[in-house]
C-alpha cells in the first residue's frame, strides 16, 4: 500500500521502464564521456534508490543490452544502494521508518519535531561516476 502511494513523487513513472531507465542512464554516461574525449568506458557507479522501481538486477541486465554496440559496451556496472529519507518542514532529515503510515497519502511525522516530513530520496536512479579507458 504505502509502496503504491510513493509513485506520486515521481512524475515520470509512466515511462519508468527498467529499459527507459537504463537508457536514460547510459545517455547520461555518454555525454560524460562525450565531454571528457573518451574513447571508452570502463565503469559506471550508478546510485539506486532503495525503493525506486527497479531493482540493481533488473538494471544491471537492461544497461547490458542497451550499452550493447556502444563505447560502454563493455563497461563494469556497479550499483550503489540509496536509503530511503524524509525532510520534514522545518528541515530535518531523516532516515525513514518504513513501519510508519502516511498521513493524508502523502505526509509522515518527523520523529524530530513532529511537523510533516516528505520523503526526500531513496527512489531515484543516477550515474555517479563514469571512470574511462
Ligand atoms: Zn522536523
Amino acid at each position: 500500500m504505502v509502496r503504491k502511494r510513493i509513485k506520486t513523487f515521481n512524475f515520470h513513472y509512466s515511462e519508468m521502464h527498467e529499459f527507459g531507465i537504463a537508457r536514460k542512464l547510459l545517455g547520461d554516461a555518454l555525454a560524460e564521456a562525450e565531454k571528457n574525449r573518451a574513447e571508452k568506458i570502463k565503469e559506471i557507479a550508478i546510485e539506486l534508490g532503495e525503493i525506486a522501481d527497479v531493482t540493481a538486477e533488473e538494471l544491471k541486465e537492461a544497461f547490458g543490452v542497451v550499452a550493447e554496440g556502444t563505447i560502454a559496451g563493455k563497461a563494469k556496472i556497479t550499483v550503489e544502494m540509496e536509503k530511503p529519507k524524509i525532510k520534514c518542514l522545518k528541515g530535518h532529515e531523516s532516515e525513514w521508518n518504513r513501519e510508519k503510515e502516511f498521513s493524508d497519502g502523502l505526509f509522515l511525522d518527523c520523529p524530530v519535531c513532529g511537523e510533516k516530513a516528505m520523503l526526500s530520496g531513496g527512489n531515484g536512479r543516477k550515474v555517479k561516476k563514469v571512470v574511462f579507458g
